[in-house]
Parts: structure tokens; C-alpha cells; sequence
């Protein structure tokens, strides 16, 4: 099959369209970050017109430094990228909801995003600049209704600064509270997905009321922190388990391009993040081979419910999602 007949992009609810294939910008603090702007120029070098990154991963100004470059060389103009960031579960409130936006904004020197995300949807309250307050060794939640929450959303949508509005780390019965409520219907739920965490349930119940789905971590994660994450595994087992390999040989391909193909193939975003330039480019390539249904069925299988990430410490919050 060749790169043309494949789709790259996805329409979303709301008739704008979506690259599948973006670029993860989040890193653990505990590594060494090396030039987040140097990959992102390389990301937008090697072809990637989707960007990801949340007022949460404190490199949005990095992320701008690497637009204005690519702008000025020419390489692409502002309506070529798909922009997508989110808000900080400490900004839930009504009058912060447009603060959190507009620092990302002026951050990115940007005048739009294309797509605002609601980060998840417990709320933390608002201490200073602290994205994770505690008090006595507990982090202190607020009781914000991720429904008010949307009701901003939905404002900022109307107001132009952003074209589309979605969520992540939202659970079904969270959806479907929000669907049966709101006025602008979620156009993405952006959530951990990969072979050790299929979903198949939310994918089809996303399919069903029509809002795409972005696999987040879609390797696994093999950076994350491990006591972020829910299971019994190292988070840089999937890139190396054995049937994924079996796969790869078998198309000729790396265990990071089966893993991403895997969820283009269903129509689902992935955003891969990378700081290395040969990575990052070898995992553009995803268009053009087709995983077959046995392939599709083997990766299913390795199913065990594992997640990278966890948000720890919210677990008794009415609005944790990962119930
Ligand atoms: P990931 O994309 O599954 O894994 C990234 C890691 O994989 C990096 O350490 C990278 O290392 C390595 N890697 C990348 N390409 C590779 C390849 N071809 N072969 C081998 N290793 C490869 O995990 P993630 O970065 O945690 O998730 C992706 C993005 O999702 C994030 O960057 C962020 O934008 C988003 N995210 C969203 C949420 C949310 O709550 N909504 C949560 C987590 C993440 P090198 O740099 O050394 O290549």
C-alpha cells in the first residue's frame, strides 16, 4: 500500500480535521531535558503538523521558540499546524479557565489553539503556582463539577481562541454525563491506550457518539516514573515483548512503528514524543504498511489493564476516572 491511500488525518464532531500522527511533548522531570525546541523543529522538519503539550508540562515557551523558527524559515505557516494544549486540573474554577488558556497562549505566542483539552477531570485547588498543592501529605482537591468546567470550554470555544474543545483521562460514564449535558460536544478524549491497555469498550463507545480518540503513551511510556504507574510491570516492557517484536519483523518494521500503527489503523491520534531526530523521524513512518487482522488480534491480546499513569493521591475523589 502506498502513503497516499491511507488516511493521515481524522475529522472531529465538529467538522475540522485532525492529524493522526502528533508530536508528545511532556517529559519526566526526574530526566535531563535536552533541547524540547530542537525536537520540535526536528518533529516539524521530519513532517508532523500535530503538536501536544498541556500548561501542566512548563514548555510552552520552548514550544513557541520552535513555531516562530519554523515559521520565519518558511517551512510552515500557522494554519499548516494542528496546536493542542490543556487545562491544569488547579485552573477548574470560571475565572481561571481563560488565565490557564491565555498563558499558554501567550506562551506559545500564539493567537489560537486547535484544539484546549480538559487535562482530568478532578479538580485541584488553586495555591500559588503549584500544580500539585498538599496539605499534611494529601493532595487538596477541589470539588469543581467537570460539567461547570466544560460550560468554560464551551466559552472559549465561542470566543474564537480556541476552535475545538475536548477532554482527557475522562471515563465513560463521565462522557456520558457530559454528553447528555452539554451544549458543544466533546470533539476528543485524549486517554492512555496501547496493547497492555486496550479500552475496547471506550473505543467503540467513542466511535458510537462520534468523538476521536489520542492514545496517549502509546509506547508504554518507557520514561514514566514507575511509581506513576498502576501494575506490575517496567514501564519499557511493551517496546520489548516478544509478540510485538515477532510483528515487527514480520513488516519490517521498528516495535515503536507497529505500536503506532496499531492505533492509526483504527483511526485513532497518536502523539509519540522523542528527543532523538532518528526516532522521531522513524516514527513519521506508519503509513505505509498495514497491520492484518491476526496482527490486530495478537496486539489486543497482550491486554492486562496496565497503565503508566495513575494520578495518585485523587483516588477517593467522586471524579477519578480510573475506576
Ligand atoms: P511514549 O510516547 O509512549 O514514549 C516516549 C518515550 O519513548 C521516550 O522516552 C522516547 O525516548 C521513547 N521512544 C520514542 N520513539 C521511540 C522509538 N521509535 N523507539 C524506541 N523508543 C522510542 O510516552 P509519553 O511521552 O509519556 O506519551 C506521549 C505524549 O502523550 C506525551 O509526550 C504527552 O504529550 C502526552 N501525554 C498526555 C497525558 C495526559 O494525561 N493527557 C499523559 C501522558 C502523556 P527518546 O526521547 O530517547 O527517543
Amino acid at each position: 500500500m502506498d502513503d497516499s491511500q491511507v488516511e493521515r488525518s481524522v475529522e472531529l464532531n465538529d467538522g475540522r480535521r485532525m492529524p493522526l500522527l502528533g508530536f508528545g511533548t511532556w517529559k519526566s522531570s526526574r530526566l535531563p531535558r535536552t533541547s524540547l525546541q530542537g525536537a520540535v523543529e526536528a518533529a516539524i522538519a521530519a513532517g508532523y503538523r500535530h503538536i501536544d503539550t498541556a500548561h501542566f508540562y512548563t514548555n510552552e515557551a520552548d514550544i513557541g521558540k520552535a513555531l516562530r523558527s519554523k515559521m520565519q524559515q518558511g517551512v510552515i505557516q500557522r494554519r499548516d499546524m494542528f496546536i493542542v494544549s490543556k487545562l491544569w486540573c488547579t485552573h477548574h474554577a470560571p475565572e481561571d479557565i481563560p488565565e490557564c488558556l491565555n498563558k499558554s497562549l501567550n506562551d506559545m505566542q500564539l493567537d489560537y489553539l486547535d484544539l484546549y483539552l480538559v487535562h482530568f477531570p478532578v479538580g485541584l485547588k488553586k495555591v500559588g503556582d503549584d500544580p500539585f498543592p498538599m496539605k499534611d501529605g494529601n493532595l487538596l482537591t477541589s470539588d469543581i463539577d467537570y460539567v461547570d468546567v466544560w460550560r468554560g470550554m464551551e466559552a472559549l470555544k465561542a470566543s474564537g481562541k480556541v476552535k475545538s474543545i475536548g477532554v482527557s483521562n475522562f471515563n465513560r460514564l463521565q462522557l456520558e454525563r457530559l454528553l447528555a449535558l452539554c451544549r458543544v460536544p466533546p470533539a476528543v478524549n485524549q486517554i492512555e491506550l496501547h496493547p497492555y491497555l486496550v479500552q475496547t469498550e471506550m473505543i467503540e463507545f467513542c466511535k458510537s457518539k462520534n468523538i476521536v480518540l489520542t492514545a496517549y503513551g502509546p509506547l508504554g511510556s518507557p520514561q514514566s516514573p514507575p511509581e506513576m504507574s498502576r501494575g506490575d510491570l517496567d514501564s519499557d516492557k511493551l517496546l520489548q515483548d516478544p509478540v510485538v517484536a515477532d510483528i515487527a519483523k514480520k513488516h519490517r518494521h521498528s516495535p515503536a512503528q507497529i505500536l503506532l500503527r496499531y492505533h492509526v489503523q483504527q483511526g485513532i491520534a497518536v502523539i509519540p514524543g522523542s528527543e532523538n531526530p532518528h526516532r522521531i523521524m522513524q516514527n513519521t513512518k506508519i503509513f505505509d504498511f498495514r497491520l492484518t487482522e491476526e496482527d490486530m488480534r495478537a496486539l489486543r491480546g497482550l491486554d492486562r489493564g496496565w497503565r503508566a499513569f495513575d494520578l495518585k493521591g485523587v483516588e477517593s475523589h467522586p471524579y477519578y476516572p480510573f475506576v
